[in-house]
């Protein structure tokens, strides 16, 4: 526990960070997560993080020692994509039960279940996981894992990421430390150039990464690990012979970025892949990191006319879509870089951005969307879901974007929605990915289901024929009653 407690002194303290470098030393040691909210999803735990991070390292068995919950809780909650490998997908865990908690055989367990993993599936590694209950009933994983290295001669890596240590974002973190205390710089390439890259925070989610990696392959840069997006243990292990580093989701990896410059003298810069104008940036700046650290200058000419040739192609496809989505509007609510990227890239098209999320952020970002909006009622930090509701149910915005969370809140206000985050089914990445995006965004706004879900209802058309009758036949009645009572009046008169 105290070795667990240093990591996690370790990972708040974050010089890259320009937010943690604002705080002072105290508020540093709360690390970022804030408080919760009473009746606010908490989110994922530490252990859950930890797993997000490693999992799609493909061809690695990843055991979570701990009860079956655990495993379940967190089991491929990412859409990441594999081209090779499927072991990442199969779940591992040591199933413990409380009789083996009292009785204290969690240890012996978790050997044997390393063993039976050797045996069964030969991977090149195995990452053991610990959870709340085995690390609080004080099993040590580093120790049982060093044991089983030196037996079964493969590398049994410990991830200690118990769910009570933090938030999903600590774990984040501390599954990079895992792999810079046990994996990155354990094998020695023989087959290193000028023009190796690591792209770390890089997830290839729906298989996005696809997307990018052919503009590398043609300026001749390898990607010599991506971490962890479709991974191989191998290539992170000898990450650290690469020249560079992109990083591309900081708030995740910025800690390994960071140590890996420091220990190996890879420079990295923090980058994006949505949008055009954030994807040329990105190669551009690819580009001049391996220049500086010793590739020929001539790959920079070579990179502005790829760049040239693949932005036109893009606009160009973008270009048969503004006929279509002009003057639409559409409501972000994401975080994080992909905020500004894509408010760029749809404006270009002609849609309208009636309100964005900048909650993740960073300043610059802020103020690029800033000089973009040229109105700073669009941004908003968060929403709460009933404003959500009532801008979509006013007619506000043609479309909304965002994570799987709030989708209910759109379709519930029969208003087109687009999943953008993390579960979405679709790569929005490089030049082909931002107009995958505005051909998605085209398919839902224009979906004839919107037409039929906004018609009433077949039960409220009956409802509103039968009042209409019952009223009429109120009427009628109403009519004939007073017919009679005439009659009988006039009867009456008569008689006399
Ligand atoms: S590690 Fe702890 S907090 Fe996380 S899922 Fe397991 S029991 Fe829950």
């Amino acid at each position: 526990m105290p070795l667990l407690n240093a990591k996690v002194q370790d990972v708040f303290d974050e010089p890259a960070c320009e937010k943690n470098r604002s705080k002072d030393s105290k508020a540093r040691k709360n690390g970022c997560s804030k408080p919760l909210i009473p009746g606010a999803a908490a989110g994922g735990c530490a252990f859950d993080g930890a797993k997000i991070v490693l999992q799609p390292i493909t061809d690695v068995a990843h055991l979570i020692h701990g009860p079956l919950g655990c495993e379940g809780n967190s089991w491929d909650n990412r859409g990441s994509a594999s081209s090779g490998p499927t072991l990442w997908r199969t779940s591992f865990t040591t199933d413990l039960t409380e009789t083996e908690v009292v009785m204290g055989h969690g240890e012996r367990k978790l050997f044997k279940a390393i063993r039976e993993i050797k045996e069964a599936y030969a991977p090149p590694a195995i990452f053991v996981y610990s959870t709340c209950v085995t690390a609080l009933i004080g099993d040590d994983i580093e120790a049982v894992c060093k044991r089983a290295a030196e037996k079964f001669g493969l590398p049994v890596v410990p991830v200690n990421a118990p769910g009570f240590a933090g938030s999903k974002n600590l774990g984040n973190k501390l599954a990079g430390e895992a792999l810079l205390d046990h994996v990155i710089g354990s094998v020695e390439p023989n087959d290193v150039t000028a023009y190796d890259i690591n792209i770390i925070g890089e997830f290839n989610l729906s298989g996005e990464f696809w997307l990018v990696k052919p503009l590398l392959d043609r300026l001749g840069i390898r990607v010599r690990a991506c971490i962890p997006g479709d991974a191989r243990y191998l290539d992170i292990a000898s990450a650290h012979r690469a020249k560079a580093s992109m990083l591309v989701c900081s708030t995740a990896l910025i800690n390994l970025a960071r140590k890996m410059e420091e220990l190996w003298d890879i420079p990295f810069f923090e980058g994006s892949f949505y949008g055009i104008t954030d994807t040329s940036e990105a190669l551009r700046q690819i580009a001049k990191l391996l220049v500086m650290q010793g590739a020929d200058p001539e790959i920079l000419e070579r990179t502005e006319a790829l760049i040239a040739e693949e932005e036109a192609i893009a606009w160009m496809k973008l270009a048969a879509y503004r006929p279509r989505l002009e003057g639409k509007r559409v409501l972000l609510n994401t975080g994080g870089v992909k905020s500004w990227s894509v408010v760029h890239a749809l404006m270009e098209v002609g849609i309208e951005i009636v309100g964005t999320s900048v909650k993740k952020s960073t300043p610059e970002d802020k103020e690029r969307i800033k000089q973009l909006l040229k109105d700073e009622k669009h941004l908003f930090e968060s929403m709460a879901p009933r404003e959500l509701y009532n801008m979509l149910a006013d007619g506000k915005a043609d479309i909304m974007l965002s994570g799987g969370r709030t989708q209910f809140i759109a379709l519930k206000a029969k208003t087109p929605w687009l999943d953008i985050n993390q579960e979405r089914h679709h790569p929005y990445a490089g030049y082909d990915g931002m107009v995958e995006l505005v051909r998605q965004i085209d398919l839902a706004i224009h979906n004839p289901i919107w037409m039929e879900v906004r018609e009433p209802a077949p039960w409220e058309c009956q409802h509103a024929v039968e009042e209409e009758l019952t009223n009429t036949k109120s009427e009628n009645e109403t009519g004939y009653v007073l017919q009679n009572f005439v009659g009988a009046v006039a009867g009456s008169f008569g008689k006399r």
